[in-house]
């Protein structure tokens, strides 16, 4: 009913054919029997379906416009024409790629930022997306030609970027990576036609290995705890003695029964035993247990270790005023 049968008898075939044998397209009228303009193919202002007369490629066809107007026909016609004109064709690529070529950093960002959103990622990665790509503008912005659109963003540009990085490995390798996932986003998007983040190799993440503090690490760090406790304030820490209450200052969660003193091993037994059974009591919603062998115990671990430690220090302090001053000359 659409398409007519080519070899339909059609007066314009002949003429379309005879004077242009390259591709063409030509509107039509196709007009009901009682319609008065029905011998005039060419009336455009009756209300009679129009047509079109497509001739390529040495075949003709009549299509329906699916319109009884005749400057609709013609819309549709010229849409046929331009896909026949290979110049047509490519101006119309040039158009879509400048298009994308214009497209505006801070524009695909915000873009990025609402599709990250929508996909309801995480306020963390979300706020670390956002430091990364603002970073991306900020240094855009101090180049000395500002850069402003995302195609401006090839290879070499993105690695003057990620060559000005600082920071630890581990740190770059992630930022990279987000770089990378923004990038590919702006491909999907049409906009970029390769990833420039990828053309980068990254850094290799630090392997993060737990390593036990260094005896100078240990020494700030136990130095750093006079600073915080008032009552030690303008007293000589730089005592032989002071030294070897160090060696036991912070209780060693990874002692079990071979804890070095009482007081860490009522510690090892409230953090790995009572701890645990107030936690699986809990998981396992058995508040009774959870109670009585879980947090009981923690507590009644806790008054002990508390006393313990009043009394330590009590005798730590009378050891201090007791001390030959001369002893502490010897740091
Ligand atoms: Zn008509």
């Amino acid at each position: 009913m659409l398409e007519a049968v080519v070899d339909a008898p059609n007066p314009l075939a002949q003429t379309a054919r005879a004077v242009n044998p390259s591709p063409s397209v030509s509107v039509y009228t196709r007009h009901k029997n009682n319609c008065s303009k029905n011998s005039e193919p060419y009336w455009k202002r009756c209300n009679c379906m129009k047509y079109l007369y497509v001739y390529c490629d040495g075949r003709s066809r009549q299509i329906s416009a699916k319109t009884r107007s005749w400057e609709k026909a013609e819309q549709t016609a010229q849409k046929i024409r331009a896909s026949f004109d290979p110049a047509s064709q490519l101006q119309q690529q040039l158009e879509a790629k400048s298009e994308a070529a214009r497209m505006e950093l801070i524009v695909a960002i915000n873009e990025f930022a609402k599709e990250m959103a929508r996909l309801n990622r995480e306020d963390a990665t979300r706020a670390k997306y956002r430091l990364t790509l603002s970073r991306l503008q900020a240094w855009c912005r101090i180049q000395a030609l500002p850069i402003h659109l995302l195609s401006q963003l090839d290879v070499p540009t993105v690695r003057r970027w990620i060559n000005s990085w600082e920071g630890a490995p581990t740190t770059r390798h992630n930022q990279h990576q987000r770089v990378i996932t923004f990038f590919n986003f702006c491909i999907e998007q049409g906009w970029i036609k390769e990833n420039p983040a990828k053309k980068i190799r990254k850094v290799q993440p630090e392997q993060e290995e737990t390593l036990p503090f260094t005896p100078e690490q240990y020494d700030a760090l136990l130095e750093a705890t006079y600073d915080y406790d008032s009552r030690r304030k303008g007293t000589n820490r730089s005592t032989v003695n002071s030294r070897r209450v160090r060696a036991y200052s912070f209780p060693n969660l990874l002692t079990f029964h071979d804890a070095p003193t009482s007081i860490e091993q009522k510690l090892f037994v409230m953090y790995l035993e009572h701890r645990m059974r107030a936690f699986q009591g809990s998981f396992h919603a058995s508040p009774d247990y959870a109670l009585w062998y879980g947090w009981s115990e923690m507590q009644r671990d806790l008054t002990e270790i508390k006393e313990q430690a009043a009394e330590l220090r009590r005798a730590h302090a009378a050891s201090i005023k007791t001390m030959p001053r001369s002893e502490g000359a010897l740091q």
